[in-house]
């Protein structure tokens, strides 16, 4: 079940700051507090889903869409299209999921190597 308390709907209800890079209507992108290289961005959509399969199997199409469209708005944003990047979800335990809110870390910004 969606744990309401988790970091990211905390910042999702502007209870907690984040370094926004970029919000709409259904996303928000933001600078990770940690990061595991030069360009390290995660973007969450503005439901409650804990990982990728809620997401894609519980979400209105429409919500999917935009997620992900703002995702790719938000790489050419970072002008990172053409060195190239990394994209990661990490899901569960096995995953090492640490925040149960689903999200995509964006990582760039150097030759990302045996990273998250
Ligand atoms: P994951 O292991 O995929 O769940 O990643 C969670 C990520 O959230 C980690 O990279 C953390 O550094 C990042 N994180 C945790 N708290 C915050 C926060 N308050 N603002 C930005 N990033 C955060």
């Amino acid at each position: 079940m969606y744990d309401n308390n988790n970091i990211f709907a905390k910042i999702l209800r502007k209870e907690i700051p984040c370094d926004k890079v970029y919000e709409d209507e259904f996303s928000l992108f933001f600078n990770d507090i940690n990061p595991q290289a030069k360009i390290h961005v995660l973007g969450i959509p503005k439901i409650k889903c804990e990982n990728f399969s809620d997401f894609v199997s519980k979400t209105d199409d429409k919500i999917i869409n935009e997620f992900f469209k703002s995702l790719n708005l938000v790489i050419n944003k970072l002008n990172i299209k053409e060195k190239g990047y990394r994209l990661v979800s990490n899901t569960g335990d096995d995953g090492g999921q640490e925040v149960p809110h689903f999200h995509i870390h964006i990582l760039a910004g150097e030759k990302i190597v045996g990273i998250k």
